[in-house]
């Protein structure tokens, strides 16, 4: 059965989408079967893996609304598979409200195919609704990318007391992991806030950290995760790093 982690923080631009478009493609080359769920409406991860958002049917939407396959929607790419979204996906959040199990629509949709992967990743959206909600139902981990600046404090407590809540009441299994993401070490900032990230984590922050990288911004705009992009760059070397201390706690199935 696939370990599903979903990346969430409803700050916006802390590094959710490239965390988890370049982890599964770290994960995909070290040997994973990765499939990457896009749960946000802006479809950055989606068009993250070189996917035309605007044209792709059917999406993850179609999953949740019309009971579409998730097997249908999936598209293979090189670097990962990808269960796509694009903007039609904000009318969900509102037409599930009356649905049964709204909490649960995606672990439901997921539990199709997740004997075919070792990870699942889900990117959320920078919001706390319904379709965070969701995110976090279906998770095993919550991974929290925090922005290595001023603010990236600001918000973590809300986001904090949610998942408690979801965990006394929808979850009870769910774990919570944070990761440094656009960290300089040369500045005292980028130390400060991974002290205040240990403290409100503690024991579950990921030993490797993100370093700020312009690779990692420019590969989206290629359609390619930056190991495709710029192999070497200081960017593709965290994400390896990354995956390889995600795969240390959850070693890959033995396969013939
Ligand atoms: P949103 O909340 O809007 O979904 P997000 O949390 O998914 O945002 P990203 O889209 O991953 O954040 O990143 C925000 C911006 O910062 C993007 O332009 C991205 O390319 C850039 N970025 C992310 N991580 C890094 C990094 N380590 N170094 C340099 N730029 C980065
Ligand atoms: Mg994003």
């Amino acid at each position: 059965m696939a370990k599903t982690i979903a990346f969430v923080n409803q700050k916006g631009g802390v590094g959710k989408t490239t965390s988890c478009v370049n982890l599964a493609a770290c994960l995909q080359e070290a040997g994973a079967k990765v499939l990457v769920c896009d749960f946000d409406p802006q479809g950055n991860a989606t068009s993250g893996f070189g996917v035309d958002k605007g044209a792709v049917f059917p999406t993850i939407y179609d999953v949740l609304i019309s009971g579409a396959a998730v097997e249908h929607a999936i598209v293979h790419t090189k670097y990962s598979d990808v269960l796509p979204a694009n903007k039609g996906l904000a009318g969900a959040s509102v037409e599930m409200i009356p649905l049964d199990r709204r909490e649960y629509r995606l672990k439901d949709a997921l539990a199709q195919v997740e004997a075919s992967y070792d990870f699942i990743l889900i990117d959320c959206p920078p919001s706390l609704e319904l379709l965070t909600l969701n995110c976090l139902c279906a998770a095993d981990t919550v991974l929290v990318p925090v922005q290595c600046e001023y603010y990236a404090l600001e918000g973590l407590s809300d986001l904090l007391s949610t998942v408690r809540i979801v965990k006394g009441r929808l979850n009870p299994a769910i774990a919570l992991e944070g990761l440094l993401t656009m960290y300089d070490g040369r500045t005292n900032l980028s130390l400060q806030v991974a002290e205040e990230v240990k403290r409100h984590f503690p024991g579950k922050v990921f030993a490797t950290v993100i370093p700020r990288n312009v690779r990692l911004s420019e590969a989206p705009s290629h359609g390619k995760p930056v190991t495709a992009y710029d192999s070497s760059s200081r960017g593709a070397v965290a994400y390896r790093r990354l995956a390889e201390e995600l795969l240390e706690k959850n070693p890959l199935p033995r396969r013939a």
